[in-house]
Formats: C-alpha cells, structure tokens, sequence
C-alpha cells in the first residue's frame, strides 16, 4: 500500500463499541487484570499500557504514523518539539561528547546547545549550513557523538546537504539527527540519507491548525530505545488529547503540504516583483543560493518564504498594520498564513553577530504561507507594501 493509504488507515484496534472514528484514550493510568499482570508488565515478560507518561494507544497512533512516514522503525512523542529536541540530546549524549551543528537553527534548539548542554560539559561546533565536506569532516572530533542539522532552517531557510552529511556520519559513525519540521515527511525523507534520528515539532504542519503543541522523535530502533527510557523517566510526554487532534491532522497532511508548497511559490514570485523588497528566499525559487540542492532533495519548496523589507523595523511596523490577511503571530504551520519579524521575536536573543551570519536583518519577515486564494495574499502585500513606503 501507498504511505497516503496508510496514512488515512492506520488506526487503534477497535474497542468494543465499534466506533469508526479513533477513540481519545484520556487516561492517567491503565488497569491490571490481576496482580500478577502488575508485576508482568514492570518486568517487561508483557507487553502493554501502565501508565500515560510512558505510553498510551492514542499517543502510540500518531507515532506509528509518524514512523510509517519517515520509514522509521520506531519513535515517541513528546508534549512540544523543543522536549523532542532536547531528549535527543539528554538521552543521548552524556559529559564529555561533542555536537557538530549547523548553526543556522530554531532559536531555542540554540539556546540549547549554547547554554543548556555545556552545563553538562556538552560541547559544540558551529558551521554554516552550505560549508563543504571538508569543512564538516575537520569539525569531527575524537569525543564527537552527533551531527545535527535543521533543513531547510528557521528562519533563514538555508539548506545543509543531507546525503554529504550522510557520508560523514557513516564514515565516523556519528548520531546524525536532523530536525525536519520545515519540509515535513512529505517533502523530504532524512532517513534516505542516513538519517537515525529525526525530530519534528508536531505543532506546525502536523497539526496544520495552530491548535495543540508536541513534538515526535524517530529513528532506528537502537537510537529509540534509551530515549524510551529517558522520556518515561523524565516524563515530557504527549497528551492523548494533543495526540488525537495531531493523528487526525495527519490524515490530510499529504493534501495540505501540496496547497501550502504550490501557494508559498506563488506569494515568493510575486513578491520577488514588488518594490521595497530588498530580498525573497524560497528553496523553490531560482534566485536561491542553494536552487539546485533544493531540487534535489526536497520534492516541493515548502510553505515558508522569507523576504527583507527596505526600511527596517519602522517600514515592518507600518506594514504590517496595513496587512488584512495574515496573522502576526510567532507559530507558523498553520492554515491561516501567518508573518513573523524574527529578528525582535523568535531570535531576538541570538547574538547580533551571528544573526548577521544567519541573514536576521531588521526588516526580515518570516512568511508562512496559509492555505488561503494565494490571489489575495498577493493583492494584500503588494497594497501593504505599496502604502507603508
Ligand atoms: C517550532 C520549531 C521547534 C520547536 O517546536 P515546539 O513545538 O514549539 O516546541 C523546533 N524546530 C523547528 C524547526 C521549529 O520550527
């Protein structure tokens, strides 16, 4: 069967009431049938339900979606993306060992690594997205543990080559985690690249509504198990309620992503036409420095599109007042497109010198292209654009 049929089927078994729609397993806990299979359950000589933080059939539906979309063959859910982000690495990695990290990242995966980790004397190295092999390979260190990398990122929309990467992880046998939010499974499949690990906040397009937060983390059964472990024991999991919003969701993800990617190039075309915008990033668009590597591994470009404003943060203030479409607001993913100034919010803590790296000017907008007529959107920022001069 095609991953689209699966997608649609893939279902919690029946319970006795033959309901066709999945059912919302909101429990804390799951009852034993007797004492004895209490004690089978914590030993693990059966298999089964004990406890909500540690697994839960609702939850466990949309994962098994989620892994049959990433041809994984394992993974757990977390209550938001950044818990996912951060098991990766606590569940993972231990004092002493090295990350080799693109720098261009989600704003607290930064935090993160910068500030978090090296509490536990967790180091890293920084490279640019597009830096070649050799540069990649000369960050490898003896104590480093994992590769890890956000393509296409936030909000720079800067691509790292995932089969280059692949390469290197395979050769060094390195962890190679990849946060792939952005392109969703429909767009690009890490794992075909070598990929163990790969991370999504649930909240953007898997929801696709800006309505629930999570977070799911899959990968080969070895990288799954000690996370299994940290996660049941630190306890960030998915609510079953956010659990059966997203694996709904995920029944029209297929349909969604292709309306999101065709309107993104749309408003990315015309917005490379109106004056007063310095700049449009789109990995779909020609005049993106990274065209061909787009092409290559993604199917579509995605729904975020980046452009700079001339003028700076005034020209953005009275912009976006003008705007009747879009929301402002820091989610993107969403149905409804939404717009963002990254450099006074998602990002407005990363140092000044390496938002200049990252291409955060004051006038950046971050665009997330909703599933609106792309007609309108386009009418609303050329007018927008036109009268905040
Ligand atoms: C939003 C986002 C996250 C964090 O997800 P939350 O669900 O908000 O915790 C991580 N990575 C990327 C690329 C994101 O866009």
């Amino acid at each position: 069967m095609k991953k689209q049929t699966k997608l649609i089927r893939i279902q919690t078994e029946k319970s006795g009431f033959r309901e066709h729609s999945t059912p919302l397993y909101l429990t804390s806990s799951f009852c034993f049938e007797d004492a004895e299979m209490g004690k089978d359950l914590f030993d693990n000589t059966l298999e089964g339900n004990i406890y909500s933080r540690f697994s839960n059939p609702t939850v466990q539906e949309f994962v098994d979606k989620v892994c049959m979309l990433e041809d994984c063959e394992d993974g757990i859910a977390t209550a938001t993306g950044m818990a996912a982000v951060f098991a990766a690495f606590g569940g993972l990695l231990q004092s002493g060992d090295h990350i080799v990290s693109s720098k261009a990242l989600f704003g607290s995966a930064h935090q993160i690594i910068t500030q978090i980790l090296p509490k536990w004397g967790i180091t890293h190295t920084y490279l640019n997205a597009d830096a070649t092999e050799q540069e990649w390979e000369s960050a490898i260190q003896p104590a480093t543990k994992m590769i890890y990398l956000e393509t296409p990122s936030n909000p720079g929309l800067e691509l790292v080559d995932m089969e280059m990467i692949g390469r290197l992880a395979k050769k060094h046998e390195l962890i190679y985690c990849v946060d792939n939010c952005f392109a969703t499974p429909v767009i690009q499949n890490p794992v075909e690249y070598g990929a163990n690990l790969i991370i999504h906040s649930a909240t953007k397009f898997m929801d696709g509504q800006g309505r629930v937060l999570g977070g799911v983390i899959c990968g080969t059964k070895e990288m799954i198990e000690p996370l299994r472990f940290f996660c049941r024991q630190t306890g960030p999991s998915m609510s079953a309620f956010n659990a059966w919003i997203l694996t709904k969701s995920l029944e029209t993800l297929t349909l969604r992503m292709e309306k999101h990617c065709s309107n993104a190039l749309k408003v990315a075309e015309a917005l490379e036409k109106i004056e007063g915008v310095n700049s449009v990033k789109y990995p779909f668009l020609k005049s993106h420095p990274q065209y061909d590597l787009a092409v290559k591994q993604m199917s579509s470009g995605g729904a975020l599109v980046t452009f700079d404003l001339e003028g700076g943060f005034e020209r953005v203030v009275r912009f976006t007042k003008l705007l009747t479409i879009p929301s402002l607001t820091s989610n993107l993913g969403d149905s409804r497109t939404t717009l963002t100034n990254p450099n006074t919010t998602t990002h407005a803590k990363v140092p000044a010198d390496l938002k200049k790296e990252l291409g955060i000017t004051e006038g950046l907008m971050r665009l997330s292209v909703g599933l609106e007529d792309p007609d309108d959107l386009i009418e609303d920022f050329i007018q927008a654009i036109q009268n905040s001069k």
